[in-house]
């Protein structure tokens, strides 16, 4: 029986660009075409047998988030669950105790310094990361760091959407063991799922860590900060979204190292997000990484955001990677003081309500109303939907359409506050 594909996906405009797609197909049809905004997979269809795993495993189309989730952490002895963060056995603030990391990572370097430790201790072999390409330092390149150098090269957040779908594939292949997945929320969930049908992830993945995602932008937006700073690609020798400190700076160097330009995050993130921001992120309700064994984000709430070097919140999810956490601590390399679950929410709040709230449902519906198909997960909204909603909604559909064309981004230039 011929089953969907991700090619339904694309055509409903619902890809999260996760790239887990292309792990899962054993005819090896599925590779990623370069678009203008972000990657989507193409289909061989050739090759295809129209298996319907890719289909299976995509995120984009809605999860199963809390069916997943329960059979994943229900049974963890003290598990508890929140509406907004699914199952959490701890929640805690902490950061690196190595000064460099934590000033140069995105927030308190905690996922550096974790999974350096973990390597360290012989725990995992290595992990799926992220770092800039040397011969672009604005493009993204997912890889497999299995070195403490190289998981020091793949530091920092990127704010520009990036598929895992060559790592995805060299998995598959069945030469690691024991790694770890770092990624965005739909990353994970599609890492999760393609653990569920394919044995070789199952038994290479040995743990899964979310960083906290409200929105990614589109591979737009790096065109538009170089217009905007008057940068010169090629001049760049190194690039950062977030260096030098807590938020930090988005940070433009020459190749003799000399800092070009330093944008400072608020500002750059605020001036011009809306206009950048891929649109299936607005219809994600899945911020705090709900499959992942462990979380990582900011903490923007005092007394934590007066810090100037950077200060993590995490939740953990399984007893497994919450001992090593402990562990970590105990061996002096971070630091890791509980808080409850109400604190991190409120540090969350802007997000968490547009996420699971009338936004997020706002915007859904109106792309509804205008024949588009819309992802499908097990969590229903039942409050109310506001007028404020509403125009915040369209608002973000015409400011997506301004930003998709370059001609108006003189528009985005008015309105953008940065320096
Ligand atoms: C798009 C995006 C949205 C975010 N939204 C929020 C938010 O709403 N609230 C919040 O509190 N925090 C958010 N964060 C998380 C925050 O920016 C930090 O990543 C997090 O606090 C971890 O900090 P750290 O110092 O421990 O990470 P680091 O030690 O610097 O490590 C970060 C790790 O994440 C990987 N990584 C970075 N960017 C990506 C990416 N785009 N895709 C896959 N892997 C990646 C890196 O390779 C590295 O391994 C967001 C991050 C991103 C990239």
């Amino acid at each position: 029986m011929l089953r969907k594909t991700v090619d339904k996906v694309v055509r409903d405009e619902l890809c999260t660009s996760c790239g887990v797609c292309a792990g899962s197909c054993h005819k090896g049809c599925i590779s990623f075409c370069e678009g203008k905004e972000r990657n989507v997979p193409v289909i061989d269809h050739k090759a295809c047998v129209a298996c319907g795993l890719c289909y299976d495993v995509c995120p984009g189309k809605g999860v199963e988030l809390n069916e997943l989730s329960e059979r994943f952490f229900s049974k963890e002895p003290q598990t508890r669950r929140d509406d907004y963060a699914g199952f959490y056995k701890h929640v805690y603030v902490g950061y690196s105790t190595d000064n460099e990391i934590r000033m140069h990572c995105a927030t308190g370097g905690m996922v550096t310094q974790f999974l350096t430790w973990l390597l360290e201790k012989g725990e995992i072999d290595g992990a799926i990361v992220v770092r800039f390409k040397k011969d672009n330092p604005l493009e993204p390149e997912p890889f497999i760091a299995t070195t403490k150098e190289s998981l020091w090269e793949s530091r920092s957040s990127k704010y520009v959407v990036l598929s895992h779908d060559k790592v995805a594939k060299e998995v598959t292949n069945g030469q690691y063991k024991n790694l770890i997945v770092v990624g965005l929320p739909c990353h994970v969930q599609g890492w999760r799922q393609l653990a569920e049908k394919n044995k070789i992830i199952k038994e290479t993945i040995k743990g899964y860590f979310s960083i906290y995602c409200s929105i990614n932008k589109t591979k737009l937006s790096m065109d538009y900060y170089l217009r905007r700073y008057k940068i010169n690609s090629s001049d760049i020798g190194r690039f950062a979204f977030r260096d030098d400190g807590c938020m930090g700076y988005m940070k433009f160097e020459n190749k003799q190292g000399g800092v070009m330009k330093k944008i400072p995050y608020k500002s750059y993130w605020f001036g011009s997000h809306s206009f950048f921001t891929n649109p299936r992120c607005l219809m994600c309700i899945d911020q705090l990484g709900e499959l992942a064994d462990v979380s990582f984000g900011d903490i923007h709430i005092k007394p934590y955001s007066d810090d100037t070097i950077g200060t993590n919140s995490i939740i953990s999810r399984s007893s497994y990677w919450d001992k090593l956490l402990s562990k970590c601590k105990n061996d002096g390399v971070i630091t890791l003081d509980e808080i409850p679950i109400e604190t991190l929410l409120r540090s969350q709040v802007y997000v968490k309500s547009y996420k699971k709230g009338g936004g997020g449902k706002a915007y859904s519906k109106i792309k509804k109303l205008l024949g588009h198909e819309i992802p499908v997960y097990d969590y229903k909204y039942e409050g109310s939907v506001s007028v404020k909603d509403y125009c915040v909604a369209l608002s973000q559909m015409l400011m997506h359409a301004i930003g998709k064309r370059k001609k108006l981004w003189w528009i985005v230039k008015l309105l953008d506050r940065s320096k």
